[in-house]
């Protein structure tokens, strides 16, 4: 069926034929008998990355099995279970998943594609820590792959966006838990400095950590904002109880300009000033700490038919200035900006173009329609690749080929796998065409 899609941030729409396969003979047909193909999961990716014009998408919703789990922790899953499947299914019996974006709404050949990275990078690393092994259909037929078998296969699929065939299913280490409860510690700052000066003293004491900060004060308390930092609960809870489905929803877009300087500031105050100064031990539920936006489903309509753009950057911790940097032009350039994510990265894998480095991260809402917003991403994308850092390609939807190459040095070692599992250049997407990552 011929279908416009889009990425979670709804700014860059192209058509394409979709279908969803529901066996491994199909999938593979499609692969060897299409010009272009790209896989598409839950479409959480913010741009164009599960997207193809005029191409074939093939959706991964059909595979959805889930294995027994075993004694160990180890599960099978197919590539279109969610996190949120997972946590369902495991959690009564004590397991839980080793790494979660801020949302349970992405699938696992989503979360491989991307290797998503959650809170507890800096102790965990990101998703491909603890994926075992991997069914891969690619355009020259079907592969196993793992550490020790196909290894550079299976780092390329780590983070390589899709791009190197279809995930079919993967055999992942999920981590033990005795509660459905977290226990968490929050601390709020008056400004940058403050933040990250705490988190580079504190957080190796904790699992998860997170820092919402304020891109929109300015002077003093230019980046103020708030740590929250937590761990399992380590006293067993009589049942598990899952996260919470959403219970509102947006219902169609909110018109454009909603979202401006005016309403986000003042947003951005109310959340800071709720926050407690100094909090301890506080009791939170798995939904409530790890994905407080899951809450609404369709939030993303609030920013109106002109969409946002969420823009991720990672810098090695050399370069902590460069985060200042970037909070200091946000704060003058007037672009409105909702509270921004900050987290710590520990240590990178093989994968040539997965995203984390050691250092900081820092993630943008930007709501598209202010002048300024195409310059001042223009300046961020200098101010990050000269200080040796990238853009996260799951949320990219702008990032141009050169600046693309110089930060994701290993591009040619992910080029040169590709073109043995896919010689005729068919696993194409728009993210991959615009950002030139082709054979
Ligand atoms: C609210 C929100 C919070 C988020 N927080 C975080 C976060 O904290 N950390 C983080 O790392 N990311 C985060 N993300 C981004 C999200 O985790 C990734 O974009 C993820 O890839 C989305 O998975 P999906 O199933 O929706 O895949 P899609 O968006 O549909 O596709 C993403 C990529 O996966 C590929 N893909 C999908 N299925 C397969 C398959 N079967 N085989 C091969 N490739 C496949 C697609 O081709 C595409 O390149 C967040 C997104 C949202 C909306």
């Amino acid at each position: 069926m011929r279908e416009s899609l889009w990425g979670w941030g709804r700014t860059s729409p192209s058509v394409a034929d979709v279908v969803t396969p529901d066996s491994e003979t199909t999938v593979l047909d499609a692969l060897q008998s299409a010009v272009t193909v790209v896989p598409r999961g839950l479409g959480r990716s913010y741009g164009d990355a599960a997207q193809v014009a005029g191409g074939l998408v093939l959706r991964n919703d059909a595979f959805r099995d889930i294995s027994p789990i075993g004694d160990d922790g180890v599960v099978t899953v197919g590539a279109g279970v969610s996190i949120d499947d997972i946590i369902r299914r495991g959690l009564p019996d004590g397991w839980f998943v080793p790494v979660t974006p801020g949302t349970r709404q992405v699938t696992v050949g989503g979360a491989i594609a991307a290797d998503v990275h959650g809170k507890n990078h800096h102790v965990d690393g990101s998703f491909a820590s603890h994926v075992r092994s991997l069914r891969l259909l690619t355009p020259t037929g079907p592969l196993h792959c793992s550490p020790h078998e196909n290894e550079d296969v299976f780092w390329a699929t780590m983070g390589g966006m899709g791009l190197t065939g279809f995930v079919v299913n993967a055999t992942i280490q999920l981590i033990p838990v005795v509660s459905d409860r977290v226990i968490v510690d929050t601390v709020r700052h008056a400004n940058i400095d403050d933040v990250m000066a705490d988190m580079l003293a504190n957080d190796h004491r904790y699992r998860y950590s997170v820092s919402w900060v304020d891109c929109m004060s300015k002077g003093r308390s230019m980046g103020r904002g708030i740590i929250t930092r937590g761990d399992h609960d380590p006293s067993p809870s009589p049942e598990k109880t899952p996260p919470r489905r959403a219970r509102l929803s947006v219902p169609f877009s909110a018109p454009n300009g909603i979202l401006n300087s005016l309403s986000i500031r003042a947003f951005n105050e109310g959340w800071f000033r709720k926050a407690p100064r100094h909090r301890i031990g506080e009791y939170q539920t798995l939904g409530t700490f790890f994905h407080p936006l899951d809450g609404v489903q369709d939030w993303n309509r609030l920013y109106g038919s002109r969409g946002f753009v969420q823009y991720q950057f990672a810098v090695p911790d050399a370069a902590g200035d460069t985060v200042r940097a970037a909070i200091e032009l946000l704060s003058s350039s007037g672009v409105p900006s909702f509270l921004a994510v900050l987290k710590r990265f520990g240590d990178g894998n093989p994968g040539s173009l997965s995203f984390p480095i050691p250092g900081w991260t820092l993630a943008l809402d930007l709501p598209v329609g202010p002048s300024a917003l195409p310059g001042v991403l223009d300046q961020l994308d200098q101010l990050v690749a000269a200080a040796g850092g990238r853009i996260y390609l799951a949320k990219d939807s702008r990032l141009d080929p050169d600046l693309f190459r110089e930060m994701y040095p290993r591009v040619d070692d992910f080029l040169a796998v590709k073109r043995r599992v896919d010689p005729h250049n068919v696993m194409v997407s728009d993210l991959s065409r615009r950002i030139g990552l082709i054979n």
